[in-house]
C-alpha cells in the first residue's frame, strides 16, 4: 500500500502569521454558519481587507484568531486551510515541496513528489478545493484543468 504523502501532526505552524488566510464568499458563509453568526458580523469581528480580499485576523500571539491548540473552527475552516499543503506551488515545483518539509512535519519525505502530486490532486478534487473563481479564490489553490 502506498504511504500517505501528508498527515497533519497538529504542530500549528500553518496557523501562525497574519494575512495568509483568504476568505472567499463560500468560506465566509460556511464559517459564519459554523459560528452561528451572520456574515457581516463575521467580517466585522474576524477579518481584515487587504488587496481587495478578506483575510482572517490574528490574535496577539501571532496565530490565527481561531487557533487554540488546534483549529477551534475545524468543520467551518476556510478552503485555504483545507487545501494545505497541496498548494499550487508545492504541486508544480518540487523545490517548494522540499522546502515545506522543514515547516510542515505532516509532509512525508519518504513519499516522492510525484506521489505527493497524485494524492494532492485527488484530495483537492474530492474535497472541491480546486480554484473555481479567479476573482475570489486564493491564488494558492490549483486551477481545475
Ligand atoms: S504545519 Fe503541517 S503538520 Fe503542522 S499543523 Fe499545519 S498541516 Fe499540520
Ligand atoms: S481557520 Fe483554523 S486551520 Fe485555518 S488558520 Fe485558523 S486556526 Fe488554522
Amino acid at each position: 500500500m502506498t504511504a500517505e504523502a501528508f498527515s497533519c501532526k497538529m504542530c500549528g505552524h500553518c496557523c501562525q502569521g497574519e494575512g495568509g488566510i483568504v476568505m472567499t464568499v463560500k468560506d465566509q458563509e460556511r464559517l459564519a454558519a459554523h459560528l452561528n453568526i451572520s456574515v457581516p458580523e463575521l467580517v466585522e469581528r474576524f477579518t481584515r481587507e487587504r488587496g481587495g480580499k478578506l483575510h482572517l485576523t490574528c490574535g496577539d500571539d501571532g496565530y490565527c484568531v481561531f487557533y487554540a491548540e488546534g483549529c477551534s473552527v475545524h468543520p467551518g475552516r476556510p478552503d485555504i486551510c483545507r487545501a494545505w499543503p497541496f498548494f499550487r506551488g508545492n504541486l508544480v515545483d518540487q523545490t517548494s515541496w522540499e522546502m515545506i518539509q522543514e515547516y510542515c512535519p505532516g509532509v512525508n519525505p519518504e513519499v516522492d513528489h510525484a506521489e505527493f502530486v497524485r494524492q494532492g490532486k485527488r484530495y483537492l478534487r474530492e474535497e472541491g478545493l480546486l480554484r473555481y473563481d479567479p476573482d475570489t479564490s486564493p491564488n494558492a489553490l490549483l486551477a481545475d484543468d
